[in-house]
């Protein structure tokens, strides 16, 4: 399995169907557990993302790091986490819906390949492509919704709650399901 994750990588490696290769320096694949029950989905690189080819490295992956802490999960041992784009958008703006189809390809192989039980959409932009167009993160977080035998999950994008801190006790919450529910489904 890891093979065709590796071959899938060096193909997003060589990927220049959309403009976001042109400004990338390195591609973004993801990092993780490839036997992980548990995956993490956010938008797309920042600029120490872009810069050390690994998803959620810059402060937000600071503060994720420590909300995967607080429910024993860590990147390097029992999770996945990729992003709906594999190259960073410029000047950090949401990837276009047209970037977004171009690449989406690439995570539905991801996710075929690692088979997560569940996987968590950090922020609108996972959450609408993958859950729902319609999802809005302040109404719906925190529901596990069940499709194609996967549960889906939406939180907060860890940008976000840096911007508004209020939202944090919530973002926790949201943690404690998932803990909850790794428990119940004997995920770990
Ligand atoms: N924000 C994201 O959505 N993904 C990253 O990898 C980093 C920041």
């Amino acid at each position: 399995m890891t093979g065709e994750l590796d071959i899938l990588r060096q193909e997003c490696i060589n990927c220049n169907r959309c403009p976001l290769h042109e400004g990338r320096t390195n591609m973004v694949f993801g990092v993780g557990n490839p036997q992980a029950r548990i995956m993490f989905v956010g938008e797309g690189p920042g600029e120490q993302e872009d810069l050390q080819g690994e998803p959620f490295v810059g402060k937000s992956g600071q503060l994720l790091d420590k909300y995967l802490s607080l429910i024993d999960l860590d990147r390097k041992d029992n999770i996945y986490i990729a992003n709906i784009v594999k190259c960073r958008p410029p000047m950090n703006r949401d990837p276009k819906p047209e970037e977004q189809d171009i690449c989406i390809g690439y995570l539905r192989q991801q996710v075929k390949l690692i088979r997560p039980r569940i996987l968590v959409c950090l922020g609108r932009i996972a959450a609408q492509k993958l859950i729902s167009p319609d999802f809005r993160v302040t109404a719906q977080h925190g529901e596990f919704i069940e499709k194609g035998g996967m549960l889906f999950m939406g939180t907060f994008h860890p940008s976000a709650l840096l911007r508004q801190e209020s939202n944090k006790p919530l973002a926790l919450e949201d943690f404690q399901k998932l803990r909850d529910k790794i428990k119940e489904e004997n995920l770990l």
